[in-house]
């Protein structure tokens, strides 16, 4: 956390950490106020998350450093939309996207499984097919401190299920198949390399 209040007070955006850091692999602590730390943190998340070079539908605060419970998610287009059998939690926050999650949790989740292509934000270059729950129920709390229940489905139901797992230190590399982890492995090694350089760089 020290690290993150330095970055912040210097107003640098923060950089999004790739495989090899050890943030992508701690289990991160909730978050019991909002206060102004949070919401700076929330701030930075969604900056990340829009500045990104590569586009993506959601970043975990450990990808930006910070152990801590926390995601943003942007899984409708530009104009908000959202699929058309949408959800109960999908109709709750697709007005709201971008928006950051504090402390969310899967309470409850369908037995309908989906196998489908992922990627990561904090593994670029690295795809693989990963068999998620069809719809899960989320509870979560919103910045504002309103606390909601609500059961998701299409991307927003898989993003959450990747989001969340960040928060408890696995990364959807740890869920594809043996063979495509091989061909992956490569990757994985340089971005560990690179990780290990640019943390050795920012502490000498
Ligand atoms: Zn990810």
């Amino acid at each position: 956390m020290f690290d993150f209040l330095k970055q912040l007070k210097r107003n640098r955006p923060m950089r999004i950490v790739v495989n090899g850091n050890p943030a992508l692999r701690e289990i991160s602590t909730p978050i019991l106020k909002i206060d102004d730390e949070v919401r700076s943190l929330a701030e930075n998340l969604l900056r990340s998350l829009q500045e990104s070079e590569v586009p993506g539908v959601g970043l975990a605060a450990p990808q930006i450093g910070v152990s801590r419970r926390m995601i943003a998610v942007k899984t409708t287009d530009d104009k908000g939309h959202c699929r058309p059998d949408a959800l109960p939690g999908e109709l709750i926050l697709a007005p709201l996207m971008p928006v950051v999650l504090i402390n969310p949790e899967i309470v409850a989740h369908s037995e309908e499984t989906v196998c489908e292509e992922e990627g990561c934000l904090s593994l670029p270059g690295i795809s693989g097919k990963v068999t998620r729950w069809a719809t899960v129920t989320l509870r979560t709390q919103l910045l504002s401190g309103q606390e909601f229940t609500a059961e998701c489905g299409g991307l927003l139901s898989r993003c959450l299920q990747h989001e969340i797992d960040h928060l408890d230190g696995k990364l959807f590399y740890d869920r594809i198949s043996p063979e495509e982890q091989k061909l992956a492995d490569p990757i994985m090694r340089k971005l560990a390399r690179r990780e290990a350089g640019l943390r050795a760089a920012k502490s000498s």
